[in-house]
């Protein structure tokens, strides 16, 4: 129970919805496994999501991880948006592991 998983919404545990289309989040289908893999997850530490959406989206988002049975601790919204060829790279003074997951997370596998 010593990890604190942050993990990405769009693409990541659901269809990948545009800040654009926010009136899209309600209706947005969870990813295949996606569910039993955040749960798997939890078993390991903390989940904690961190999207790019606006903080404005807050009650839908997390209206949307309810009715759907995501376990989570908090939501941490505002993540910088990156564009194509772009890439997120973290630098911390605490230990930092990441996973590029483009199909989402149903094939992470957990260490
Ligand atoms: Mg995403």
């Amino acid at each position: 129970m010593n990890k604190v998983w942050l993990i990405d919404i769009d693409g990541t545990v659901c269809d990948d919805v545009p800040n654009e289309t926010p009136e899209l989040f309600v209706t947005a289908k969870p990813l295949e496994g996606a569910l039993e893999k955040v749960k798997e997850m939890e078993k390991t530490g903390e989940i904690w999501f961190f999207t790019a959406r606006t903080s404005e989206h807050a009650e839908a988002t997390e209206a949307w991880l309810d009715k759907h049975g995501f376990p989570y601790k908090g939501v941490t919204y505002n993540k910088p948006r990156i564009k194509q060829g772009q890439e997120y790279h973290w630098v911390d003074n605490r230990p930092v592991a990441s996973s590029f997951t483009p199909e989402g997370i149903k094939q992470l596998s957990l260490k």
